[in-house]
C-alpha cells in the first residue's frame, strides 16, 4: 500500500502530499514519522491506496507510526480549510491538533500503583510495617506507591514485592480540569418558550438556526437539552462559549450535568490537562466538546449539535494564520456531519441576523425572560450635566444614589468600564461631539506619539485640536477612567464595601477568572469592577444594579462596527442585573444621551437597532454590503517590507483594473500603528463589493511573503490597528 502523506513542515514550498510505502500498522489519519531529506520528520497519514503516481520502487518506508490522531472529518476537512484561507495543509493541520502533542512535549502520565498478589504470601512477626502494609493492601486491594511508602516505609513495600505478595502496575492517570468544580444542574422541565424553540429548531431544515434570545431567557437551558438529545441518539456535540472566563461556570453545568462525557479545551488549561482532555474526545470516552474558539476543531465524531454561544462575539475569529472563523468551521463540521448548527446571541451580529431574516438561516426568538422576569429598567445619565455642575468623580448622582440603596439592602453591584485598545478618540466634554474623518463618517483617533489625528480607514492625518470643531468648547477628553481609579474612588465612598476589580492585570494565572468570578459568586465581595470580561454570560443572582460608567466609548472607535458593538456591549452588560427575583437596574452614563444606538439599547430594541443600522450599513455599502479586505506587509527591515508591499500591490493592481467597478476602496499605507514588536507595518486597504475576487486577492498577495516578509491577509478584521 502507497500513504499519502502530508509532511509537517509548514513552509508553503512543501505544501503537497508525499507518497511512501506504507508500513505494517499504518491507517489513514495515522501521525507517522517519515524520511525527508536527510532528516525524520513528523506527517499525516491523509489517504492509502494501491499503487503509486511515482515509481513505487523508489518509494520510502514510512519510519514508524505514532499514533491515529486525525479523524476521518478532518482529513476530509484540511483541504477545504486550507483551500478557503489559502493556507498551508500542514499548518491547518496544526489546528486540529494540541500544540503539545504535536511537538511531543507532553505525555500521558502515569502511576505505579501496588496490587495485591498473594495474599497468603507469610510476613515475619517481626516485619510490623510490612504485616501492616499487606493488611492495608488486604482491605483495599490496591494503592499508590507513593502513598503506601509514606504510611509503612518504602523497605517494607519493597520487601512485599519482592516477595510476591504484590506488585507494581503502571496506570494512566487524567489530569482533569477544575476538578474541584462542583456545580449542580438537575434537568429543569423546560418552559413552554423553551419547548416550542426546540420543536422548532427540530422541524426546521435550515441547517443553521439563530437562537434570538434576551438575556435570562434559558437559551443555556435549550442547548443543554439539544446536547442531551443528540447523546441520547448516541452521538456527540460541540460547544463553544467565547471567553475562557466564561468556561468554569458553563463547565460546572455541564459537568453536573454530564459527568465525565464532557471535555474541556482551551489556552487556559495546561499542556497536560489539554492532552487527556484531548484523548478523551479522540477515544470517545468524552463526547461533548466544550470550550473557546479553538474547540471549534475538536476531534468529537459522529457529530449530533453544534452550539456557538454568543455568536457575535469577536474572540471567535483568529488573529493568527490561518485566520479562521470559528463560525464558518462551525459551519462546515455540520455540513459534513449532517447536524444542526445552532447560533445563539441576545444581540447577534448584524451579519448573522440579515441571513436570519432573509431566510438563509432559521430564526427563533425568545422575547421573554424566564418566568416573564422583567428586564432590568436602564436610566441614563448625562455626564454633561455633571460636569456643569463641578462632578468631576467617575459617578454620576443616580449612580450614587442606586448603588446606596443597592448597599443597604445587602445586594451586589456591577461596574463596568468599556476599555478597550490603546485608541483613544476625542470627545467634546461641553456637546458630547466627537471628532471625524471628513470622508469616511468614522471617528478619528488620537495618536500620541505624533499628537494628531488620524483615520484608519483611509489613512488621513488631522492636526490635533485644541477646541471642539462643533461648539468650541475647550474639554476635550480622551480617555474614561480607569479601573484601578474607580475602584479608589469607591474605597473613600464606600469604605465599608467589599470591591473587587477584574480586568487583564488582575486576571493573570491559569483560573485568574475563576477566582475572582468564585469570589464575587459566594458573595463574598459587594461590588465587582471590570471591563468587557464581566459583560457577559455570568449568572450572579445577587445583583441588582449595574452601572455602565463609559457607554460612549466604544461608541466612538474607529470601526464601521463600533455601533453594533456598543449596543451589544450595554445589553450584555445590562443583562446581568436582576437575573433572580428581586428587580434590577442599571444606570448608563454617556455625554451622548440622545444618540440613537443608545437609546434602542435602553430600550431593548434590537430589532429597532438592526433596521437603522442595515440600513446605514446599505447606504455606505459597509458590510455586509461589501468586505473590507486588508493586506499585511510587515517586516523587521523597513526595507524589505517597502518592497514587497510595491510587488503586492502592483499584482492586487493587476486585480484591481480588471475589476474596478467591484473596488468602493483601494489604496496602500502604512498600517496606523506603524511598528509592532519591531516589525515595520504596512498595509493595502480593499473595500470590495463582490466575494468572488478573494481567492484572486490572496494568490496575489501571499506570493510575496518570505521568511523575512510576513503577507497576510484579513476579512473585515476586527482590529485595523
Ligand atoms: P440566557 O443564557 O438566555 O441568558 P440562562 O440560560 O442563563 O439565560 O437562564 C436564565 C435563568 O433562568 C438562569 O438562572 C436559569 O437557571 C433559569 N432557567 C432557565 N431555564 C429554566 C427553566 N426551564 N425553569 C426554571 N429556571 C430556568
Ligand atoms: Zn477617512
Amino acid at each position: 500500500m502507497t500513504a499519502e502523506v502530508i509532511v509537517d513542515i509548514a513552509h508553503s514550498d512543501v505544501d503537497k502530499i508525499f507518497e511512501y510505502r506504507a508500513i505494517e500498522g499504518v491507517r489513514e489519519g495515522c501521525r507517522v514519522k517519515v524520511p525527508f531529506g536527510n532528516r525524520t520528520v513528523a506527517g499525516y497519514v491523509m489517504r492509502l491506496k494501491e499503487g503509486s503516481d511515482f515509481d513505487a520502487a523508489r518509494l520510502k518506508d514510512i519510519a514508524a507510526v505514532v499514533d491515529r490522531a486525525l479523524t476521518p472529518e478532518c482529513i476530509a476537512l484540511v483541504h477545504r480549510i486550507s483551500e478557503r484561507y489559502h493556507c498551508s495543509k500542514a499548518l491547518t493541520l496544526r489546528l486540529f491538533l494540541p500544540a503539545e502533542m504535536r511537538k511531543g512535549t507532553v505525555r500521558e502520565r502515569t502511576k505505579t500503583f501496588v496490587v495485591l498478589r498473594d495474599g497468603d504470601v507469610a510476613v515475619p512477626a517481626r516485619a510490623r510495617a510490612q504485616a501492616a502494609a499487606l493488611a492495608f493492601l488486604r482491605e483495599r486491594g490496591r494503592c499508590g506507591l507513593s502513598e503506601l511508602s509514606e504510611m509503612f516505609g518504602r523497605g517494607a513495600v519493597g520487601a512485599l514485592v519482592q516477595k510476591g505478595a504484590a506488585a507494581l502496575e503502571e496506570e494512566k492517570v487524567l489530569r482533569t480540569p477544575y476538578a474541584g468544580l462542583q456545580g449542580t444542574a438537575p434537568a429543569r422541565e423546560l418552559t413552554p418558550a423553551q419547548k416550542e424553540a426546540i420543536a422548532r429548531i427540530g422541524a426546521s431544515d435550515k441547517r443553521v438556526q439563530l437562537l434570538h434570545g434576551v438575556t435570562g431567557s434559558g437559551k443555556t437551558e435549550i442547548y443543554l437539552s439539544l446536547i442531551a438529545a443528540a447523546l441520547e441518539a448516541g452521538k456527540s456535540a460541540l460547544f463553544l462559549v467565547p471567553e475562557i472566563s466564561l468556561t468554569p461556570q458553563m463547565f460546572s453545568q455541564l459537568r453536573a450535568r454530564f459527568g465525565a462525557g464532557v471535555a474541556i479545551l482551551h489556552s487556559g488549561l495546561s499542556a497536560g490537562e489539554r492532552f487527556d482532555e484531548w484523548w478523551r474526545l479522540r477515544t470517545g470516552e468524552a463526547k461533548i466538546a466544550v470550550g473557546a474558539r479553538s474547540a471549534v476543531f475538536a476531534p468529537v465524531e459522529n457529530v449530533g449539535v453544534i452550539v456557538i454561544d454568543e455568536e457575535h462575539d469577536g474572540s471567535y475569529c483568529s488573529e493568527q494564520t490561518p485566520r479562521y472563523s470559528a463560525r464558518e468551521i462551525a459551519c462546515l463540521r455540520a455540513e459534513y456531519n449532517d447536524c444542526k448548527l445552532i447560533l445563539g446571541s441576545a444581540t447577534p451580529s448584524v451579519e448573522t441576523y440579515r441571513k436570519a431574516s432573509e431566510g438563509e438561516y432559521g430564526l427563533i426568538a425568545l422575547p421573554e425572560r424566564i418566568n416573564r422576569r422583567p428586564l432590568p429598567e436602564i436610566v441614563m445619565a448625562d455626564m454633561r450635566r455633571e460636569v456643569r455642575r463641578g462632578n468631576n468623580s467617575p459617578f454620576s448622582a443616580a449612580l450614587r444614589e442606586e448603588l446606596d440603596a443597592c448597599l443597604a439592602s445587602g445586594n451586589q453591584a456591577i461596574l463596568f468600564l468599556n476599555r478597550r485598545g490603546y485608541a483613544q478618540s476625542v470627545v467634546c466634554r461641553d456637546c458630547g461631539a466627537v471628532v471625524k474623518c471628513a470622508q469616511c463618517d468614522v471617528s478619528l483617533t488620537y495618536h500620541s506619539e505624533e499628537n494628531c489625528l488620524k483615520c484608519h480607514y483611509c489613512g488621513a492625518a488631522y492636526k490635533m485640536l485644541s477646541a471642539c470643531p462643533s461648539c468650541g468648547g475647550v474639554h476635550l477628553g480622551y480617555t474614561g477612567t480607569g479601573t484601578q481609579k474607580v475602584v479608589g474612588e469607591l474605597r473613600k465612598l464606600y469604605p465599608q464595601a467589599r470591591v473587587l476589580r477584574m480586568d487583564v492585570d488582575t486576571t493573570s494565572g491559569k483560573e485568574g477568572h475563576y477566582k475572582i468570578l468564585k469570589e464575587f459568586g459566594e458573595h463574598r465581595a459587594d461590588i465587582l469592577v471590570g471591563t468587557q470580561m464581566i459583560a457577559k454570560g455570568h449568572d450572579f443572582p445577587a445583583v441588582t444594579l449595574v452601572g455602565i460608567l463609559d457607554a460612549d466609548m466604544s461608541l466612538h472607535f474607529s470601526d464601521y462596527r463600533s455601533g453594533e458593538r456598543t449596543f451589544q456591549l450595554v445589553t450584555q452588560v445590562a443583562g446581568r442585573s436582576g437575573r433572580a427575583e428581586e428587580k434590577g437596574k442599571v444606570v448608563l452614563q454617556t455625554y451622548d444621551p440622545e444618540n440613537y444606538i443608545l437609546r434602542f439599547a435602553a430600550d431593548y430594541d434590537y430589532l429597532g437597532f438592526y433596521r437603522h443600522e442595515i440600513a446605514l450599513r446599505a447606504s455606505t455599502a459597509f458590510p455586509p454590503f461589501s468586505v473590507i479586505v486588508r493586506v499585511m506587509v510587515t517586516a523587521e527591515e523597513e526595507q524589505k517590507a517597502l518592497s514587497a508591499l510595491k510587488a503586492v500591490w502592483t499584482a492586487l493592481s493587476e486585480v484591481y483594473s480588471k475589476n474596478a467597478s467591484a473596488f468602493l476602496f483601494f489604496n496602500k499605507m502604512h498600517a496606523p500603528v506603524k511598528r509592532i514588536q519591531n516589525r515595520h507595518r504596512f498595509q493595502v486597504l480593499m473595500r470590495i463589493t463582490d466575494e468572488g475576487l478573494l481567492p484572486a486577492i490572496y494568490e496575489s498577495a501571499l506570493r510575496y511573503g518570505s521568511r523575512d516578509v510576513l503577507v497576510y491577509v484579513e476579512e473585515n478584521p476586527a482590529n485595523l490597528s
